[in-house]
């Protein structure tokens, strides 16, 4: 028999959500007739957007013409949708050759690990979502250094105290805290990643749900930040593309490796060698929703969602302190030192609410739980009853 993969032993045992996934299932066994309301996995529940579905129709009916056929397509995506994304979401900021098109942002992050070697240190937001951190290790990194984000510090980790290391991971709006950095903010980050030419890698999954104009949405708005840094993107939250598959890297040509080498070139290598290209069809339903009407008709979607953010916050005004749940599309209840697990339990067994527990996100996140605003308006109405 072969030997395990050690980097896989030692992981921590249990994704969050699978451990979540077997309570709810036990409770559902021993209560049939429940109706669990869930805010916790964070999956989209709105249908797609009409114009994408006319898009993926024509697309899917020309596939079954000869002329309208395609096989493979580039691995780096199709030219018009790196345009469109360039155009629309970058406002010119980065060039299209510049962006990678994915099945999505969470296996880019695992495919950017191959980007470095094993000796790069790597620090990371705590709480954060946990693929960042399972992901260094699967890889065989070192044991990240963990930047504790709490209310203390606004979310936001103390750079005077970091220390330096090869890699940053940085989400914003964020996830689990549903915290959102100001351009200052991001300035500082970016200036601290240039003096230790840290590569910073910036996770904008859930940049649309951003309605301040004042509020970056990219970090590529943060002067310099082409030199620095990485941004991640997704077409998931933004878009209802959870289980479509689609987003995008973007890898700046000014960003090279410490001996001076282009990130953008090994980077296209990594592409080309582990992935093939995200699904045609997906890629044309992605160049709708970002064609002016697709814009408008996913932005009322994305309004939805943060109207339920709105009748969360509302529903737990004085249950517990709330952050987050504004521009963004987590909210993060403060509870005040109690077990994140039990009150976990408690939502579940006494009002039938599936909840995250912030412990699941790192060791800060014990102490919070996770609250996603996706669910039918229907859903977040019978919720007032359970909470109020
Ligand atoms: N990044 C963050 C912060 C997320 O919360 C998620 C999904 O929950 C992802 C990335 C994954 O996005 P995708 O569906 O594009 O893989």
């Amino acid at each position: 028999m072969s030997k395990r993969n050690p980097y896989l032993a030692s992981l921590p045992s249990g994704y969050l959500f699978p451990e979540i996934q077997k309570r709810v299932n036990a409770y559902k066994m021993r209560n049939p007739d429940a109706q669990l309301i869930s805010l916790g996995v964070g999956n989209t529940t709105e249908p797609l957007a009409p114009h994408i579905v006319k898009r993926l129709s024509e697309k899917a009916a020309a596939l079954g013409t000869t002329t309208g056929y395609t096989g493979y397509g580039p691995a780096e995506g199709y030219l018009e949708l790196r345009q469109k994304i360039a155009e629309v979401i970058y406002k010119g900021r980065v060039d299209p050759d510049e962006i990678f098109i994915s099945d999505g942002a969470k296996c880019d992050m695992g495919r950017l690990q191959h980007l470095f070697g094993d000796d790069a240190t790597i620090a990371i937001q705590d709480p954060s979502y946990p693929v960042y951190v399972d992901t260094t290790i699967i890889t065989g990194k070192k044991e990240p250094v963990l930047l504790p984000c709490t209310p203390e510090n606004d979310f936001i980790p103390d750079l005077d105290k970091t220390p330096r290391t090869d890699l940053l991971f940085f989400c914003s709006p964020n996830n689990p805290t549903g915290a959102v950095s100001t351009k200052p903010q991001l300035e500082k980050l970016v200036s601290f990643c240039k003096k230790n030419k840290t590569i910073l890698i910036f996770d904008s999954a859930y940049a649309f749900y951003i309605q301040d104009p004042e509020l970056p949405k990219s970090i590529y708005e943060i002067e310099g930040a082409k030199e620095i840094a990485i941004e991640v993107g997704s077409f998931s939250k933004m878009a209802g593309f959870t289980g479509m598959r689609l987003g995008w890297t973007v890898i700046p040509k000014a960003l090279k490796f410490s001996d001076g080498s282009s990130v953008w070139k090994d980077w296209d290598r990594i592409v080309s060698t582990f992935f093939n290209g995200a699904s045609y069809l997906t890629q044309m339903a992605g160049i709708a929703a970002l064609e002016e009407q697709g814009l408008k008709e996913i932005q009322d979607t994305i309004q939805h969602y943060l109207e339920n953010g709105k009748l969360l916050r509302q529903a737990f005004e004085g249950v517990f302190p709330i952050h987050g749940g504004v521009n963004s599309p987590f909210l993060w209840l403060d509870l005040g030192k109690r077990d994140s697990w039990e009150v976990f339990n408690e939502f579940l067994e006494e009002k039938e609410i599936i909840t995250t527990p912030g412990s699941g996100f790192g060791p800060a996140g014990e102490g919070f739980l996770r609250l996603s605003i996706f669910g039918s308006r229907a859903t977040i109405e019978s919720l007032f009853a359970k909470i109020v």
